[in-house]
């Protein structure tokens, strides 16, 4: 593919964009608190399960200074059902951070507590508009089956949508399985993986995700559900999920019984 039918391809993503992406709340603003608590949900959480809890947690909390106020405890109990806690726990420490001494310089972004090189790009492209792609596992594919000679860059002033467009594409269209080429796919025209056939062989493999029933994971999240439920629970119920969620600060122990992170003695 030529460097001008791939930025042609991106300027056809965009209008596709442009005319179809969904409204999404987080999309409504370049806010840099709002989009780091979407990202940091969107992390393993499909879209229509983090829309109320966003909407929730900025409610209550619409700056870091408000998260930061409150206990580490009460975040985690907000967070209760959308997985993986200790991303409550890293964006309750970025607040901090940011309340005590602002945002960093975009450049930076990547100090703050759990941000990453993903979240630190989308940050940049999606509160600051710069002109820098996201890559996560899903662009990351999709950047490998549509422009295999990488990404071209988004059309000056429009590197916002086309980022986001590259978020819709992979998830309804250019998934990692079942990818839908001939069902609709916006980008099917000159895609060269479509065209040469070898979609699958350019799919990054996916790890199998571990047997949920029974696991670590799963007694560690009912512990944190009889917490946010009860205020209390009693370390003896499962003493080595007690003892994993105290280690990564997000119970506290006191003698026998567990209570939520950061709650008074
Ligand atoms: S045609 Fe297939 S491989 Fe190409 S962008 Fe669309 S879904 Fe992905």
């Amino acid at each position: 593919m030529t460097p001008d039918a791939a930025r042609s391809a991106v300027r056809r993503l965009v209008r596709w964009f442009d005319r179809d992406g969904p409204d999404l709340p987080w999309r409504r603003t370049r806010d840099r608190w709002a989009v780091l608590v979407s990202e940091v949900m969107l992390q393993a959480t499909p879209v229509a399960r983090v829309v109320p809890y966003y909407e929730d947690w900025m409610r209550r909390w619409p700056a870091p200074g408000d998260l930061a106020s409150v206990t580490v405890g009460e975040a985690l109990a907000a967070w209760q059902g959308l997985g993986y806690p200790r991303r409550a726990r890293n964006l309750h420490a970025a607040a901090g951070v940011i309340a005590a001494h602002g945002w960093p310089a975009p450049a930076r972004y990547e100090d703050l507590p759990g941000v990453g090189r993903y979240t630190a790009d989308a940050l940049r492209c999606f509160a600051d508009e710069q002109p820098v792609l996201p890559e996560d596992v899903n662009v990351r594919r999709v950047v490998a089956r549509r422009f295999p000679d990488g990404w071209p860059g988004a059309p000056r002033g429009r590197s916002w949508h086309a980022g986001q467009a590259m978020m819709d594409l992979g998830r309804e269209f250019c998934r990692a399985r079942a990818p839908r080429c001939d069902d609709g796919c916006p980008m099917r025209a000159g895609c060269p993986a479509a065209d040469a056939g070898v979609v699958d062989e350019v799919t990054p493999r996916t790890r199998r995700q571990a047997r949920y029933e029974g696991s670590m994971r799963q007694r560690r999240g009912h512990l944190l559900r009889a917490l946010a439920t009860d205020g209390r629970v009693s370390v003896g119920s499962d003493p080595e999920a007690a003892a994993s969620l105290v280690a990564e600060g997000l119970a506290d122990r006191r003698g026998v019984v567990l209570v939520p992170a950061g709650s008074a003695a």
